[in-house]
């Protein structure tokens, strides 16, 4: 296989990351809403501008029960410079509330490569994925309420800049 690039991969979820949930009622809400295929989702007031600074560093990739909906919706909301990225493909195993299901589709994408994750239900089987994989691994948690935030991509920026470091 060929790498177009020896950015570090960093697999993206959405929900709990970029679509936000379970902020308190009542406040003001932490984005706009945004109805996809019909549900409203409250998009993260600067993900776009997050995103937009970490694909300077990695070759972002969706890795989202949204699949291609992902490229759908999320590039016009966030008014990412790009049309599309990759996205990862789950067949019928996607399940809210849980993460492992996106261990073999992330396993097959990242091959040897050095790769961040970001997500909101990382659990011990996905530790154990990171824990056991030869290339640098890093697994960021958010809050779904909250979602990606600025201390995240600087956690994310600094781990790309000491990997370019060691290669
Ligand atoms: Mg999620």
């Amino acid at each position: 296989m060929t790498i177009a690039t020896d950015k570090p991969v960093l697999f993206v979820d959405v929900d709990g990351v970029i679509s936000l949930f379970g902020f308190a009622p009542g406040g003001d809400f932490p984005g706009a809403f945004h109805s996809v295929d019909g549900i409203l989702h409250c998009i993260a007031t600067d993900c776009g501008e997050r995103l937009r600074r970490l694909e300077e560093h990695f070759e972002l990739v969706w890795a989202t029960g949204w699949e291609e909906k992902a490229n759908e919706y999320l590039p016009l909301i966030l008014e990412l410079p790009f049309k599309e990225l990759p996205s990862l493909t789950f067949g019928e195993q996607a399940v809210f509330g849980s993460a492992h299901w996106k261990l073999e589709a992330i396993e097959q994408y990242a091959g040897t490569r050095a790769a961040a994750w970001i997500d909101d239900n990382l659990d011990e089987r996905c530790e154990r994925w990171a824990a056991e994989r030869d290339a640098p691994t890093l697994l960021v948690r958010t809050e779904p309420a909250t979602g990606m935030s600025d201390e995240h991509v600087e956690q994310l920026l600094q781990w790309a800049e000491e990997h370019r470091r060691r290669a």
